[in-house]
């Protein structure tokens, strides 16, 4: 038990919120390879970074280069793709995993095909944008070095906190390895190195969610909790004649359009069809979509569809002995709605345009996510 209290207590006391006032800025090596070199905006780019020492080296140099020394970033150009990939992944793997591969050029950053090659050949960012360069470089060479954190992929050190989280996403988000690590922050848990899946047991879902801005307040959290939906049916139901129809509601509450509540497991025009059943006696055969709403709210969100319907048969009896859904309904025009107390302003709003001819939407527009596009 003491002992379980010890080894809580030296946690925290590695653990730091942000990052401190005299954090030590960091510096490093920049290397850019063959042709690059003699672009301007890519050597601005590097400039913009004061810790940044940069290189240049010709294409049948790189190997050498790699061999030799450590570079914290290297630049090459996308027109060579496949010749330098290679040579940059020959290279120590462990200072290759430690190492920030820019691909540099439009050729590659806008061909889908090549960016996938290119991260499968180890390049960690395909880019055409000399700001994209300035940012990473700023971010992976002039982060401290000084922290008390290691990163679990590439053991690469001295960060602290926001940096590692940081370095995490740069340069390992892609990773898809099988094995297993504790958080190198709060040295909890057992969590998956990489997955396709973001599950809560992934170390970068971790380290985002529970550690740097957002521990502090700074950021929200990714939520993974169900976001609860209410979904209403409305169905406006015209007939031959260019009636409408009304449902009387219980109360005293006037008139409104059939609609009510969508069931769990119900689909919504099995539910607009139910309700009409219901409210008014009716059977109706739905033709199109007038809208369909949502609405963000506090905790919940509301979800309408205001359905266009005619009568099955316009000879079906309205519905007159009162029950829970309703006393009954009626037929009524337009041109009796300013007289009539009305539960809500729908029908003012759709009848008219309904009448005026507005715009109806295939029914096609909603569906079940598994239908056949
Ligand atoms: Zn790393
Ligand atoms: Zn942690």
């Amino acid at each position: 038990m003491f002992s379980k209290v010890k080894t809580l207590s030296r946690a925290k006391s590695v653990r730091r919120k942000g990052e401190p006032d005299d954090k030590p800025p960091g510096s490093g090596t920049v290397l850019l390879v063959g042709e690059l070199a003699q672009v301007a905006e890519v050597r601005d780019a590097c400039g913009t970074v004061s810790a940044a020492k940069v290189e240049a080296c010709k294409v049948d140099e790189l190997a050498g280069k790699l061999a030799a020394a450590t570079y914290d970033v290297v630049v090459f150009d996308a027109a060579r793709d496949g010749e330098l990939s290679t040579i940059v992944r020959g290279s120590s793997k462990n200072a290759k995993e430690k190492m920030f591969v820019i691909m540099y050029g439009s050729e590659c950053a806008g061909s889908a095909k090549k960016r996938l090659q290119a991260y499968e050949d180890g390049v960690n960012m395909v880019t055409a944008s000399p700001q994209a360069v300035a940012e990473v470089m700023a971010s992976v060479i002039g982060r401290s070095r000084a922290g008390p954190f290691t990163c679990p992929h590439c053991e690469a050190e001295g960060f602290f906190e926001d940096d590692l989280v940081d370095h995490m996403l740069l340069f390992h988000f892609n990773a898809s390895s099988e094995d297993e690590v504790a958080c190198p922050i709060c040295l909890k848990g057992k969590f998956q190195k990489g997955s396709a899946h973001r599950s809560k047991n992934n170390v970068f879902v971790h380290v985002k969610n529970e550690h740097g801005k957002v521990s502090r307040g700074e950021e929200p959290a990714e939520s993974r909790a169900p976001t609860p939906v209410w979904p209403f049916a409305l169905v406006v139901v015209k007939n031959a004649a260019g009636q409408f129809l009304l449902v009387q509601e219980y109360a005293s509450s006037g008139y409104w359009l059939p609609a009510g509540k969508v069931n769990p497991g119900e689909d919504i025009q099995d539910a607009a069809q139910r309700i009409t059943k219901e409210q008014t006696g009716m059977s109706i055969e739905i033709t199109g979509i007038l809208r369909a709403s949502y609405t963000p709210q506090d905790q919940i969100a509301r979800m309408r569809v205001v359905y266009l319907a005619k009568p099955t048969d316009e000879s079906q009896p309205l519905k007159t002995i009162p029950d829970y859904n309703s006393l009954g309904a009626v037929w009524a025009a337009t041109a009796d709605l300013p007289d009539l107390k009305l539960r809500g302003s729908e029908p003012r709003d759709w009848f008219p345009y309904v009448t005026k001819g507005g715009t109806v939407y295939p029914l096609d527009v909603m569906k079940s996510e598994s239908a056949p596009v």
